[in-house]
């Protein structure tokens, strides 16, 4: 972060991405769609600017959204936050996690996140003065097995100071879906120690090969004490909208919401009546969504495996991790650094979501590009 006698840094997505630019390479780094979401949401944002709805919505979000949001919720998994006290509309996830850590964390505190961990969190937890103290999750080396989260290292994690639970599943970057017994576990660990969760879902509808997204607030003992954080900008392929919420019990929403306000107060009105028409969704659009990205990803997966990485194949969200240390690689920003010149193709080092940023051989593709877009990624690292 920038600040008094500190360097501006910039974020790996950003400095990849003009990469890509200024080489004409094949953008597989930063995670966007290169297709825009139905045409029945764009349409609905278009309507609501034509009839008038150009100013400023409440704080928390416009009801139509919150209620909206509210049935999502129940729909899928059974949870029942209130629409007008247990849900706020953030400007995309980011705020929304950035609103929590700062409504729950103080200076000296510590927040528990998996790691590698999605980039904003740790300036997030800066922001709050607070530290985050991350648990690894490990693969097996040679990619085979997926990233699993260890029990014994998360209870290790904990201290006097531990204020929240960080979780993020469906994991940018690893595509590891958690299953019951690691929640069970990140469960026990919350309650034990009466912690907050605030956890990031905002791949919740990308899982792949049948697999389920159970969401930590659906354990028993956890409602309470559990933030979840959502964004339309990847189910409905509209990330630059920046429409995301969070949800959960009225007082723990109705913090994050005291913090929102100061931050951005509200956000885009014209794009909150376009996602309430695309939560409107029957469930085949999810299906299929879900169905349109394990083609991708078997795509990608195979043609990476066949080019000679060590993949790890994804349980869910857009992008795979694969070691390129079959290329004599041991750090991955290098590789990813010389890969835009060499072969045209842009990719992500998973060591800049560490917090030693060590040099690792693990680099992030996205799979979230046209058939022929990653053929053609895939062809140029080939
Ligand atoms: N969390 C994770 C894990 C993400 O991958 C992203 C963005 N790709 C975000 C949060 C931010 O979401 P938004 O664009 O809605 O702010
Ligand atoms: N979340 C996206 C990713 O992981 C990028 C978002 C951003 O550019 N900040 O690629």
């Amino acid at each position: 972060m920038s600040g008094p006698g500190r360097r501006p840094q910039t974020t790996i997505f950003t400095t990849m991405s003009a990469l890509a630019l200024r080489h004409g390479a094949v953008n597989l780094g930063q995670g966007f769609p290169d297709e825009s979401g139905p045409a029945y949401v764009i349409e609905a944002a278009a309507a609501a600017m034509r009839d008038g709805h150009n100013q400023y919505p409440p704080v928390a979000g416009i009801p139509e959204l919150r209620q909206a949001i509210a049935a999502h919720q129940r729909h899928w998994y059974g949870l029942a936050p209130d629409p007008d006290e247990g849900v706020t509309v953030t400007a995309g996830a980011t705020e929304a996690l950035t609103a929590a850590i700062l409504a729950f964390v103080g200076p000296g505190d510590e927040v528990i996140a998996l790691e590698p961990s999605y980039d904003s969190y740790k300036a997030a937890v800066a922001m709050a003065g607070g530290t985050l103290v991350p648990v690894r999750l490990e693969a097996p080396a040679g990619g085979a097995g997926h990233w699993r989260l260890d029990k014994d290292r998360l209870a290790a994690a904990v201290t006097e100071r531990t204020k929240v639970l960080l979780v993020n599943s469906p994991h940018n970057p690893t595509g590891t879906v958690l299953d019951r017994g690691e929640l069970a576990a990140i469960a026990a660990v919350a309650i034990a120690h009466d912690l907050i969760a605030v956890t990031d879902e905002v791949y919740e509808h990308l899982v792949f090969d049948g697999r389920e997204h159970v969401p930590l607030a659906t354990l028993p003992g956890m409602w309470d004490r559990t933030v979840t954080v959502g964004s339309a900008g990847k189910t409905f392929s509209v990330t630059g909208w920046k429409i995301g919420w969070a949800t959960g019990p009225a007082e723990l929403v109705a913090r994050v919401k005291d913090v929102k306000q100061w931050l951005s107060f509200a956000s885009g009105t014209p794009f909150q009546y376009g996602i309430a028409a695309a939560l409107a969704s029957g469930d085949g659009f999810y299906r299929d969504y879900a169905a349109g990205y394990q083609e991708r990803r078997d795509l990608m997966v195979a043609g990476l495996k066949g080019i000679g990485f060590d993949v790890h194949e994804p349980e869910g969200t857009y992008f795979v991790t694969a070691s390129a240390a079959p290329f004599g690689y041991a750090d991955g920003l290098a590789f990813c650094l010389e890969l835009p010149e060499r072969c045209g193709v842009v990719a992500i080092p998973n060591q800049v979501f560490y917090l030693d940023q060590a040099p690792r051989p693990e680099v992030r593709f996205a799979f979230c590009k046209r058939l022929d877009v990653i053929e053609e990624g895939l062809r140029r690292l080939g």
